[in-house]
C-alpha cells in the first residue's frame, strides 16, 4: 500500500485542522509514494522506539509528539533530534504525527478518556476556527458533566482500570466532589483558565507546573495530573487497533518497549 493512501486513513482519523497552531503535524520525514507494510505507533521518537522500528522493520512511524518539532538549521549527528532523525532515515522509516489533530480529533485521545468517565455532553473547551470542524462541534480539549459527583481520588481510581497510571499528583483542594470536568491531556495545565471560564469544577490532565497548580487552586478547580505519558500512550496502543481495522494489508501495531513513569 501506498503511504500517500495510509495518509488519507489518519486524516480521517484526525483532520489536520483541528491541530494547534503551534503545531507541526502529518508527513515529517519520508516519501508519500513509498509503499508501507509495517506501521508502528509509540508516543515519542527516542532511541528505544527508533531501535524497536528498525528491528521491526517498520516502513512508517506514527508518533504522536512530532520530531522535527521546531525548525532545524542543521541535522547531524551532534544533536539528539539530527541523531534520531538520521537513523530513521538510513532505516528507511517515514514519519507521521498527528499530535493535537489526534488530542482532539471525534475518537482521540480526550474524548477516549471522556468516554472512560462517561462525561455527559462533552464540548471543547474551545471551538475551532475552521467552520466544518466546529459545525461538528470539534475543537480544543474538552469538557462535561461526570454522571455523579467523583472526588479526584475516584476519578484516578476509574482511569486506572483502563490506563496504566504510575506518577499520579493532584492539587490540595482534592477532597470535594467534582461536578463538571475539564480535560486536556499531555501538558494541559496552561488551558485550567479556560476550564474555569467553562465552570468546570475539577481538570483532568498529563501534567502541569507548579504555578498552573497554583492557578488551579485559586481558581477553584482541583486538579488531577495522571502522568504525560499515561494520559496518551493509552491512545496510540488504539489507533493501530483502528489502523489494523482500517488497512487489513499493513501490519500495525504499538512499541512495547516504549515505558515511562512521568
Ligand atoms: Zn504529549
Amino acid at each position: 500500500m501506498k503511504l500517500r493512501e495510509v495518509i488519507q486513513v489518519l486524516e480521517s482519523l484526525a483532520p489536520l485542522g483541528l491541530a494547534e497552531e503551534w503545531d507541526n503535524v502529518g508527513l515529517l520525514v519520508g516519501n508519500a509514494d513509498a509503499s508501507v507494510r509495517r506501521i508502528m505507533t509509540c508516543l515519542t521518537v527516542t532511541d528505544t522506539t527508533v531501535k524497536e522500528a528498525s528491528d521491526r522493520r517498520v516502513d512508517l512511524l506514527i508518533p504522536h509528539h512530532p520530531i522535527p518539532f521546531k525548525p532545524l538549521s542543521r541535522i547531524t549527528s551532534e544533536q539528539t533530534t539530527g541523531r534520531l532523525l538520521l537513523k530513521m532515515v538510513r532505516n528507511g522509516i517515514a514519519i507521521f504525527s498527528m499530535h493535537t489533530a489526534w488530542d482532539n480529533a471525534p475518537d482521540g485521545i480526550n474524548r477516549q478518556l471522556a468516554r472512560s468517565l462517561d462525561l455527559e455532553d462533552p464540548t471543547p473547551l474551545t471551538l475551532s476556527s475552521i467552520a466544518p470542524l466546529r459545525e461538528a462541534n470539534l475543537g480544543s480539549g474538552i469538557c462535561g458533566r461526570l454522571p455523579t459527583p467523583m472526588s479526584v481520588a475516584d476519578i484516578q481510581h476509574r482511569l486506572e482500570s483502563v490506563l496504566s497510571i504510575t506518577a499520579a499528583r493532584h492539587t490540595h483542594n482534592s477532597d470535594r466532589p467534582i461536578t463538571k470536568l475539564g480535560i486536556v491531556c499531555g501538558s494541559g495545565g496552561s488551558l485550567v483558565g479556560l476550564a474555569a471560564q467553562r465552570g468546570c469544577d475539577g481538570f483532568l490532565t498529563g501534567e502541569a507546573t507548579y504555578h498552573q497548580c497554583l492557578e488551579s487552586e485559586a481558581l477553584g478547580l482541583a486538579m488531577l495530573m495522571i502522568g504525560h505519558h499515561a494520559s496518551e500512550f493509552f491512545a496510540m496502543q488504539h489507533l493501530a487497533e483502528l489502523l489494523t481495522q482500517q488497512l487489513p494489508s499493513v501490519e500495525c501495531f504499538a512499541s512495547t518497549q516504549e515505558h515511562s513513569r512521568f
